[in-house]
């Protein structure tokens, strides 16, 4: 789409604690194995660690494509995509002021990452149970459809709140409607921010962190 896709540096940390987290672990999840921790010998397992923590980001870069795909379609320039430690934040041109694009805007991502986990899922279904190619696509189909959900959580400025504030501007000025999704987005963070903390969560510390300060901007 001629969009530039940038690796923020802290992207190269992140790929290897991904990889690190996801072959540290093994569980079953709807009778079928999550975490690569089981894939013998080590070397192996540290091989698809490492190709499921990029192909992992890859997704993240097809959901952000997935907002780009329909505001380009809306003239709406894209300069770049930054992929950064947790997820991807897009440039854009100008933030649209018009409740039925955002919508669509927002919900794109979210639907990428829906397709991505679904096909996932059902490709690791019908390979055999154990394998490590299994094993990787059921990971990989169940962190998408988590980010799908996650995503969803109406807390501006992620896309549920992004959403929210669509649907708020459909019967109020935009400055209120950004502003009472804001307030709920500040809510949600100072959540997130207990129950990571609660949980020593740090990803979810991080997650708070971003959408307060998203939230205040
Ligand atoms: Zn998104």
């Amino acid at each position: 789409m001629g969009i530039p896709v940038r690796l923020h540096w802290t992207f190269l940390l992140v790929v290897l604690y991904i990889a690190w987290a996801f072959a540290s672990f093994s569980q079953q999840v709807l009778g079928r194995t999550y975490g690569l921790g089981s894939i013998e010998p080590a070397s192996l397992r540290w091989t698809y660690s490492l190709v499921f923590a990029v192909v992992l980001f890859a997704c993240v870069a097809l959901h952000e494509l997935g907002h780009s795909y329909i505001a380009r379609k809306n003239g709406i320039n894209i300069h770049s995509i930054t992929l950064y430690f947790f997820g991807g934040v897009s440039a854009l041109e100008e933030i649209p002021r018009n409740p039925r694009l955002e919508l669509q805007m927002a919900f794109a991502g979210p639907a990428v990452s829906g397709v991505i986990g679904s096909v996932s899922l059902i490709l690791a279904s019908l390979l055999g149970e154990g394998s490590a190619v299994a094993i990787m696509l059921w990971t990989l189909g169940l962190m998408n459809i988590i980010l799908m959900i996650f995503n969803l959580i109406p807390a501006f400025p992620m896309d549920g709140g992004r959403l929210l504030r669509a649907w708020f501007a459909t019967r109020m000025p935009y400055v209120k409607a950004t502003r009472n999704a804001a307030s709920i987005g500040k809510m949600f963070a100072i959540l997130m921010f207990v129950l990571g903390l609660f949980s020593f969560n740090f990803i979810l510390l991080f997650v708070a962190f971003f959408v307060y300060v998203g939230a205040s901007e």
